[in-house]
């Protein structure tokens, strides 16, 4: 077993998006623009409607897959293909934009805790343009393997010990893994060397070796990328903890990003512009 490092640590900084929700951008900001096939992770938690009332109104996507997880509260979908539904604490929504798709993702809710991230996978250039599709589940379809002092929710992939998550996605291959640990707690998974990984704190702390053989502590909103290897070995402080583990096979093309769209080139993203503009979404 070849352990992975904690390669480089990122803290999540605060910014504003759609109608003005206050959220944490972990990924797709200057100190990690993305991390292939991962472009962007979105972490937002308050109890403040101010901070997440407006919501996102109708927006566009194009030639990638958005991912919706959400620990507490609710949050209405809408699209122009006629989709609806509402995420519900424990849930996952997995949309795969594809050739594009208007969406709406507006809170259900007036006030209490809204929590949840948002991440968006790559697809590859010559899939980019397949017909918009959804994987819909609800936190009861969605496994919790238990073992000594941990819990793991498997949203997607397998883990060492079989327990597979409801999402398939054949073209980056993700695993998507929640993971609750009691204090003093280690966890150790076995990764896909071929992945890209990283994991990120939700609560509490977290340990795990870097590259000069320390081990380091990560905190609430801070990410790891995970360097080289086939397993990741990581322990909780005398705090519970609680973090996401998400590894993709690498696209290895290149991104070209134009705000919502996501494409190859800087001429895919003029085209999806002016698709959009056309009403040809
Ligand atoms: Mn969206």
């Amino acid at each position: 077993m070849n352990t992975r490092k904690a390669q480089q640590v990122i803290t999540g900084q605060a910014t504003t998006d759609g109608a003005g929700v206050d959220l944490v951008r972990v990924i797709g900001q200057p100190a990690l623009m993305d991390l292939d096939p991962f472009l962007l992770l979105d972490a937002f938690r308050s109890d403040n409607p101010d901070d997440y009332i407006a919501g996102f109104p109708p927006h566009p996507h194009r030639g990638f897959e958005t991912v919706t997880y959400l620990l507490n509260g609710r949050m209405r979908h809408k699209d122009n293909t006629g989709n609806e539904g509402v995420i519900e604490p424990g849930g996952i929504q997995w949309m795969t934009a594809g050739s594009g798709i208007v969406h709406s993702e507006m809170p259900e809710q007036q006030d209490g805790l809204l929590e949840g991230f948002q991440l968006w996978i790559n697809l590859p250039g010559a899939r980019k343009m397949d017909r918009p599709a959804y994987q819909e589940h609800d936190a009861a379809s969605i496994p919790t393997e238990t073992r000594e002092g941990t819990k793991v929710k498997v949203i997607s992939g397998v883990t060492s010990r079989g327990t597979t998550g409801p999402v398939s996605q054949p073209l980056t291959d993700p695993v998507y893994l929640d993971v609750m640990l009691q204090p003093g707690t280690e966890f150790i998974e076995s990764l896909d060397a071929d992945h890209n990984a990283f994991v990120y704190i939700i609560n509490g702390e977290v340990a795990l070796e870097d590259t000069e053989g320390n081990q380091m502590k990560l905190a609430r909103d801070q990410l790891a990328v995970l360097g080289k290897g086939d397993a990741v070995a990581l322990k909780s402080s005398d705090q519970e903890s609680r973090l996401l583990l998400v590894a993709g096979k690498p696209l290895n093309e290149p991104v070209a990003r134009g705000g919502p769209f996501v494409m190859n080139t800087e001429a895919e993203v003029r085209q999806a512009f002016s698709d959009y503009r056309d009403g040809n979404f």
